[in-house]
């Protein structure tokens, strides 16, 4: 018989780093577009994967000397390679006792709702638009989400369907939700990514967490994005959600300043790109970044257009030179007790963050 300590052993045996197990019925509040019960109806059960993001890839960034790692290693290393890898084998076990296993890995792929804002259709990929002007001849315009994608059956949803996966892992009892909108985990605060299986097969659950909050709320990470995307906990912008009697709370991020920022660091955090690029500023290109335009696909676009060649490396993912709410929360979680507390012989930070002189 199928149980929930065989999916535990099976899961850390083939590498994954924690798992936890939720009726995907606590996912019901969800809007239909990110309900995961519309991907197999028949699924009783969601299965949550951890899989660790080393501190170590952050160092570079961390010391401004390597930024290659981190997206490489962290993003598409994990997504790409070491998690599906372990969806292949717990899915095994499952199938072997006569339940489907729905394997959903961090896909990276692009849903009938945007990733970004939720919102249906022309919602434009601004990294990939750069790849299609210059490697598609401007034939196909990529859009972070499906545009014409129509529902199949008499249910309203249609594909491809994507779901909200830090608020399904708080579902399967791994973490909570912090004020930066990481999911934060007791065994690795802000370090980790997320892989899910659904399966028909009725399983015994896991609580949600509810011991000590994992998020400080110690604004370490509002201070350190060079974006100002995360409002302060005073401003009282955040997003709420009941997630089937559990509150998760998070500050209201600008997402599209978030994906401006992070990829491109901006004045005083992107040490690619030359500091009379930015006080050149042509065309206005970068006034985002300079703080002279509100965050849109417009101006995200130029920002694109304008310090590409700057980076000209590619995972399959943004480059992410950023990382400074990831590494504030490591550090503050280190420093003031929290749930990193002790797992390092060494905090991550012994310096001053460094920021560049111009
Ligand atoms: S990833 Fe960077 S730009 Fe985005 S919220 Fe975090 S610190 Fe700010
Ligand atoms: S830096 Fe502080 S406020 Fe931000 S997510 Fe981490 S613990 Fe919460």
């Amino acid at each position: 018989m199928l149980t929930n300590k065989m999916i535990k052993e099976a899961a850390l045996a083939a590498g994954a780093d924690a798992c936890g197990i939720a009726p995907i019925s606590r996912m019901a509040g969800a809007p239909d577009d990110m309900n995961p019960k519309f991907l197999f109806p028949e699924a009783k059960s969601m299965i949550g994967f951890i899989f660790r993001i080393p501190r170590g890839v952050q160092r570079g960034i961390e010391e401004g000397t390597q930024f290659y790692q981190y997206p490489s290693m962290a993003y598409g290393g994990i997504n790409e390679i070491f998690a599906p890898s372990v969806l292949y084998q717990v899915g095994k076990v499952i199938e072997d006792e006569g339940y489907e296993a729905f394997i959903y890995r961090n896909t990276g792929a692009r849903g009938s709702v945007s990733d970004m804002d939720g919102s249906p259709g022309n919602s434009l990929s601004p990294e990939e638009q750069i790849k299609v002007i210059e490697q598609a001849k401007k034939a196909t315009d990529h859009h972070r989400s499906v545009q014409f994608t129509r529902a199949t059956r008499d249910i309203n949803v249609a594909p491809d369907l994507q779901f909200q996966f830090r608020l399904a892992a708080v579902a399967c009892g791994l973490g909570e939700i912090g004020w930066s909108k990481m999911l934060l985990t007791p065994q690795f605060g802000p370090l980790q990514r997320i892989a899910f299986i659904f399966t028909d097969a009725e399983l015994e659950y896991d609580e949600m967490y509810s011991g000590k909050p994992l998020c400080r709320k110690c604004m370490a990470c509002v201070r350190e994005c060079p974006g100002s995307c995360i409002p302060a906990e005073k401003t009282g912008k955040k997003i709420t959600v009941d997630l089937d009697g559990k509150i998760c709370e998070w500050g209201d991020i600008d997402m599209w300043r978030c994906y401006a920022f992070y990829t491109h660091g901006g004045r005083y955090y992107n040490p690619f790109v030359p500091k009379e690029v930015f006080d050149k500023n042509e065309n206005g290109d970068l006034n985002l970044l300079e703080g002279k335009a509100e965050a849109s696909e417009q101006e995200i676009m130029k920002v694109y257009m304008a310090l590409e060649k700057y980076f000209p490396s590619w995972v399959g993912y943004n480059m992410a030179k950023c990382g400074g709410c990831i590494r504030a929360c490591v550090s503050m979680l280190e420093k003031k007790g929290g749930c990193m507390d002790g797992r390092f012989k060494e905090p991550l930070r012994t310096k001053k963050a460094w920021k560049l002189d111009r």
